[in-house]
């Protein structure tokens, strides 16, 4: 006869928690054990409350869609900083995706225009200059009369290849560049950046 912790060890969830698990377990810094706490707390959640967070799960790219000029994240129709009259259109700070700007934006440091690539260099997995859509920011640069861009990308071996990248092409255009400086610790990506720490980064820029 099995032991009894024996057979406990044989015991699956039903199929459609493990999906649910499964897609919990993509999200950053959620493991096996937190999965399996967050699917058994949304079997205790309202039926009403569910579908509303289903729904807004399912719908959630067609709604928050990116602005075709900056590729920040619209609210609506609206890009809000594109279309935000009392931003300097000389500036424009580059940045790798659209939660950069939200920081940013929280150091209140900065007033000019976004630019996000997207990408950032890296051969190994295929990003060359392609991935970086230079034509649209070329043609952005020169729309708006930009004079200063300012390289805010990570700090890694990637951000640093595609800052490097960057320079070379914006100086090409005759333009000023400059780049995030004191305060980013080496290795480090600006999601973990601390307001302090990137308000200081933006103020002591210098010329790259
Ligand atoms: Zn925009």
């Amino acid at each position: 006869m099995r032991r009894p912790d024996m057979l406990r060890a044989m015991l699956k969830y039903p199929k459609d928690l493990l999906t649910l698990i499964a897609h919990l377990r993509k999200l950053p810094g959620v493991g096996k054990k937190t999965a399996e706490r967050y699917a058994f707390q949304l079997l205790e959640w309202e039926g009403k409350d569910l579908h509303e967070f289903a729904e807004g799960i399912a719908t959630l790219k067609e709604r928050v869609q990116a602005c075709v000029k900056c590729g920040c994240l619209m609210d609506g129709m609206r890009c809000s900083f594109c279309d935000q009259e009392r931003r300097d259109r000389t500036q424009l700070c580059i940045i790798a995706s659209p939660r950069d700007a939200y920081a940013i934006e929280d150091t209140g440091t900065y007033r000019g225009l976004y630019h996000v690539l997207g990408a950032l260099l890296s051969p190994l997995d295929g990003k060359t200059p392609d991935a970086l859509n230079l034509p649209h920011l070329q043609s952005r640069i020169e729309g708006l009369g930009v004079k200063e861009t300012i390289l805010a990308l990570d700090s890694t071996l990637e951000g640093d290849a595609t800052s490097l990248y960057l320079k070379e092409q914006f100086e090409k255009l005759g333009i000023e560049v400059s780049r995030l400086a004191l305060g980013l610790p080496l290795g480090s990506s600006l999601d973990f950046v601390d307001e302090g720490t990137l308000s200081q980064a933006l103020s002591g820029r210098r010329k790259f």
